[in-house]
């Protein structure tokens, strides 16, 4: 079942600089860079209340942010949704008529299972479903 949003995505070109904007924009602290090998991604994220943003950073011109950011410019990249229970959110998206990009969830940051929803089968917002 999915429960409350889990965090916002942000693409980001720089993550250092990026780190910097969000650090004086919540008067918060950045957690240490995590660098996401599958997804060949740099990230960060910013805890604020219940609330949490993660900005990423593609570490390769193939990394899936990198090629983002060539199409459409850094912004909002996607949307997480926690979940008690992944595999069941996938199953139950599938049998719904989403179209799954992840059938099977992976391990994302901080040792997350997740698993993405195409941008197409939901208003050309990319989704993703995480457990922790
Ligand atoms: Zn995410």
């Amino acid at each position: 079942m999915i429960n409350k949003i889990s965090h916002l995505g942000i693409a980001v070109k720089d993550l250092k600089a990026a780190s910097e904007t969000y650090r004086k924009l919540l008067q918060s602290e950045p957690s240490e860079p995590e660098f996401v090998s599958e997804q060949k991604v740099n990230v960060v994220k910013f805890t604020i209340g219940e609330s949490t943003i993660e900005l990423l950073e593609g570490t390769s011109p193939d990394s899936p942010i990198s090629k983002f950011i060539e199409k459409r410019g850094e912004g909002i990249h996607h949307i997480a949704y926690e979940s008690d229970d992944v595999k069941s959110d996938l199953k139950r998206l599938g049998d719904e008529g989403f179209e799954l990009i992840n059938k099977e969830p992976r391990v994302g940051s901080d040792n997350m299972l997740i698993a993405f929803v195409n941008p197409k089968s939901i208003g050309g917002v990319l989704t993703e479903v995480c457990q922790h």
